[in-house]
């Protein structure tokens, strides 16, 4: 039977792991399956917890980071140290029902190549929040040329030839929603309706949203950075007419040339225009110098991954 490894990032999940295993093993009784366990630098329990599920289950693999590296480099971690001919990936709050697993596995018996969830309800999410990320998807599928499925989570089973796909894209700044896309292959969308974790809290701020909707559009598309010169262009042509206008009314009319108000105005908005435009510069910058630092998407503190199998994975 093919082994399927189950990814799930923790960050100070110590109220929830438990419950999660206990659905995860209901739902897997009979499958040949492993769970790697990312302890993502929690502050709380959660290590402990994670490490007492593999002492009473074989299945249970755990890696836990030397602090706290973000839900995409756990993700990461996990996909490199996965060994299933099957990989899935799921959150520990159990906004993500096991009971899904099934029907993906399922599909991916039927020939495709990713079975994915898909929210279609906005259930218990802040108005803000649902708006905002509407806007968002417009936004970035319209000048990107990969397209977002509008819901999608990062819930999923992939294929090995998928997993080896996204782990070829080992770049720093990771937007794994993106990346999956990227890779392209089959997907079955699976549908389901929004749940509330089922403990602790999300460390979601609207904030957070935004900065992590300026990520994946600085990582999957430079359309922006050529904002500057279709905008250049277009102020040009508008002041080399209005110039046109002022001299001609000087001939006619011996008009003395006033508009205090005009320059100060035009400065200000130009000003400000430039700004952006070099805050965009900058953001690609940012990313183009993290880049090239080229540093370690996570690290390591402790693991019951023993050494034979880190060999064989290197
Ligand atoms: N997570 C993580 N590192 C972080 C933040 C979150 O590994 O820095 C994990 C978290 O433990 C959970 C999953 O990512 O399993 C999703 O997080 P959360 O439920 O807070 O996000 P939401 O469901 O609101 O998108
Ligand atoms: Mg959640």
């Amino acid at each position: 039977m093919e082994l399927l490894s189950i990814i799930v990032p923790c960050y100070n999940e110590e109220k929830t792991v438990e419950m999660f295993m206990k659905e995860l093993q209901k739902t897997l009784d009979g499958f040949n399956y492993e769970v790697i366990f990312i302890n993502d630098g929690s502050e709380d329990n959660t290590l402990e917890i994670i490490k007492n599920l593999a002492d009473s289950n074989p299945n249970v693999i755990y890696i836990s980071f030397s602090r706290n590296f973000g839900k995409e480099s756990a993700i990461y971690a996990g996909l490199i140290n996965a060994t299933g001919s099957l990989v899935g990936l799921m959150d520990a709050d159990l906004q993500h029902p096991p009971s899904l697993l099934p029907e993906m596995i399922e599909a991916i018996n039927e020939g495709y190549d990713v079975a994915a969830a898909k929210r279609v309800s906005k259930k218990g999410e802040p108005i803000v929040n649902s708006l905002g990320s509407r806007f968002f998807y417009r936004i970035f599928n319209s000048i990107s040329s990969i397209k977002l499925v509008a819901g999608a989570t990062d819930y999923r089973v992939m294929t090995r030839q998928v997993t080896d796909a996204v782990l070829r894209l080992n770049e720093y700044n990771r937007f794994s929603k993106g990346l999956f896309q990227w890779v392209g292959f089959e997907t079955k969308w699976i549908e389901y309706e929004n749940i509330q974790r089922v403990a602790g809290e999300s460390t979601w701020s609207l904030g957070d949203l935004i900065r992590y909707s300026l990520k994946a559009i600085v990582a999957f598309t430079t359309l922006p950075l050529s904002l500057s010169i279709v905008l250049g262009f277009i102020i040009s042509a508008l002041a080399f007419i209005y110039l046109l206008f002022i001299i001609v009314k000087y001939l006619i009319y011996s008009d003395p040339v006033q508009g205090f108000a005009t320059t100060i105005c035009a400065i200000l908005f130009l000003g400000g225009m430039q700004m952006i435009l070099i805050g965009i510069l900058g953001k690609y910058l940012e990313n183009t110098y993290n880049e090239t630092k080229n540093r370690p998407i996570f690290l390591v503190k402790e693991t019951n991954i023993d050494d034979k199998r880190l060999d064989k994975i290197r």
